[in-house]
C-alpha cells in the first residue's frame, strides 16, 4: 500500500509570500499535519527568524540549543537538529539567531544552496518537505526556492494583495535562471477568504487573469479557529478538527499526494497511498 514511498527524494514545497499575515506559517502547519493524517512522512523547515512555526508546534524556540540556523551555516548536520511535533511532522527549527544567519551566508560561496545541500543529507527519509519562508524576498527566501521543487504562494483575498505576487514571481524567474531550474510554481493559494463578500471572489479572478499561476482550490476561508490555534502547540486540524479550515487543508494534501503518485505512476516507482 505504501509503495509510492519507494521514491527516494522527498517532494519539497516552499511557501512563500514576502508579505507577511498572509497564511504561510498556518499553511505550513496545517498541511503538515494533514499530510501526516494521510500517512505521509513529513518534515516541515522554519526559515523564518521570527519563530512562529516553531512555537506554533509546541517548541519554545528561546529554549532550543540547536537550530535550523546551525545548519545553514554547515556547523549541524540536520538530523542532530530535527525535533518530533505533537502534529506528526519533523520540524527543523528557528531561533532568532536565524537573523544574524543572513549576514554570514551573504559573504559565503554557495550561498543560496546551503538548505538544499542539508535538505540532500536527509531528504530520503521524508515524503513531503514544507519550508515555511520569511516575509521577505531575502537569502533565506532565496534558499527555501533553490531547495524547493515547486512554490506554493498563499494570498490574501484583498485588494491589492496581488501587487507583491508580480516580485514573487520575478524572484522565482531569477532562481530558476540561476540556482534552480527545476523550480515550479504550484500556484497561489487563497487564504483569509470571506466568501461572503463579492470582493474576495473578485480577488481571486483578478489574479488568474493578471499573472499566468494556478488559484489552488478550495480557499481558505477566514475563521476564528485559527488564531486559537498556535498557544495549544498544535494546528487547526487538532485543535478544530472537523472545522471548514482543517478540511480545506486535508483538501490540499490529498491533492498533493495525488500529483505526487500521478507522477511516478509511469516510472512505476509509486502507486497510490491507501
Ligand atoms: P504569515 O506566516 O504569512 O505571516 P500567519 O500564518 O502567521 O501568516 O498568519 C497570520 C495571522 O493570521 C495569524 O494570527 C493566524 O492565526 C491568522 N490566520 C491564518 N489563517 C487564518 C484564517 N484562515 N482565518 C483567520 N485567521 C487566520
Ligand atoms: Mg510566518
Amino acid at each position: 500500500a505504501d509503495a509510492w514511498r519507494l521514491i527516494c527524494m522527498a517532494r519539497v514545497f516552499a511557501v512563500a509570500n514576502q508579505k507577511g499575515g498572509v497564511a504561510k506559517t498556518t499553511s505550513v502547519a496545517s498541511l503538515g499535519a494533514a499530510l501526516s493524517e494521510l500517512g505521509c512522512r513529513v518534515l516541515l523547515v522554519d526559515l523564518d527568524p521570527q519563530a512562529c512555526l516553531t512555537f506554533s508546534l509546541g517548541l519554545d524556540p528561546d529554549a532550543i540549543e540547536l537550530s535550523v540556523h546551525d545548519v545553514l551555516l554547515g556547523r549541524l548536520s540536520p538530523g542532530l537538529v530535527l525535533r518530533g511535533t505533537e502534529d506528526g511532522p519533523d520540524l527543523l527549527p528557528a531561533t532568532i539567531e536565524l537573523a544574524g544567519c543572513e549576514a554570514v551566508l551573504l559573504s559565503r560561496t554557495g550561498r543560496e544552496h546551503a538548505l538544499r545541500l542539508a535538505l540532500a543529507e536527509i531528504g530520503d527519509s521524508y515524503d513531503f518537505v514544507l519550508i515555511d519562508c520569511p516575509p521577505s524576498l531575502g537569502i533565506l527566501t532565496i534558499n527555501g526556492l533553490t531547495a524547493a521543487d515547486e512554490v506554493i504562494i498563499p494570498l490574501q483575498c484583498e485588494t491589492l494583495s496581488h501587487r507583491g505576487v508580480g516580485q514573487l514571481l520575478d524572484t522565482v524567474h531569477d532562481v530558476q535562471r540561476l540556482t534552480n531550474a527545476d523550480l515550479r510554481v504550484r500556484g497561489v493559494l487563497p487564504t483569509l477568504f470571506d466568501a461572503r463578500t463579492a470582493h474576495g471572489r473578485a480577488v481571486l479572478v483578478d489574479i488568474s487573469a493578471r499573472y499566468v499561476v494556478t488559484v489552488l482550490q478550495p480557499p481558505i476561508a477566514r475563521s476564528v479557529r485559527f488564531a486559537e490555534a498556535p498557544g495549544s502547540g498544535r494546528s487547526i486540524l487538532t485543535t478544530a478538527r472537523r472545522s471548514r479550515g482543517a478540511e480545506a487543508y486535508r483538501s490540499h494534501a490529498r491533492a498533493l499526494v495525488e500529483a505526487e503518485s500521478a507522477a511516478g505512476a509511469p516510472q512505476g516507482a509509486r502507486s497510490r497511498p491507501g
